[in-house]
């Protein structure tokens, strides 16, 4: 049994509703690295500032960083869904 989808074309964006989170892992060392983490931030200023501590209380100047992203797909249509409010129209439209 098939099912027939509809074809709506979307488009991919950040989500604006969640801030993107910035993180960094310490990765010095030979055998073993460090493993110390930064925990999550919502700057990358933050977490580069977690870095320049640690190398001071280390010696460590490694780091693998991370950064996560939301993302919402969103209706490429030129008419909007009904129901949609005036702000996720905006969205769409730019
Ligand atoms: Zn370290």
């Amino acid at each position: 049994m098939s099912r027939v989808f509809r074809f709506v074309p979307y488009v991919t964006q950040q989500d604006p509703g969640s801030e993107p989170e910035y993180s960094a892992e310490c990765v010095a060392g030979d055998e073993e690295a460090c493993g110390a983490q930064s925990g999550t931030w919502d700057g990358p200023e933050t977490v580069d500032d977690w870095m320049r501590e640690h190398m001071k209380e280390t010696g460590h100047r490694h780091f693998r960083r991370s950064f996560v992203d939301f993302a919402e797909l969103v209706p490429a249509a030129r008419e909007l869904p009904a129901g949609l409010e005036p702000a996720k129209a905006e969205r769409v439209r730019a």
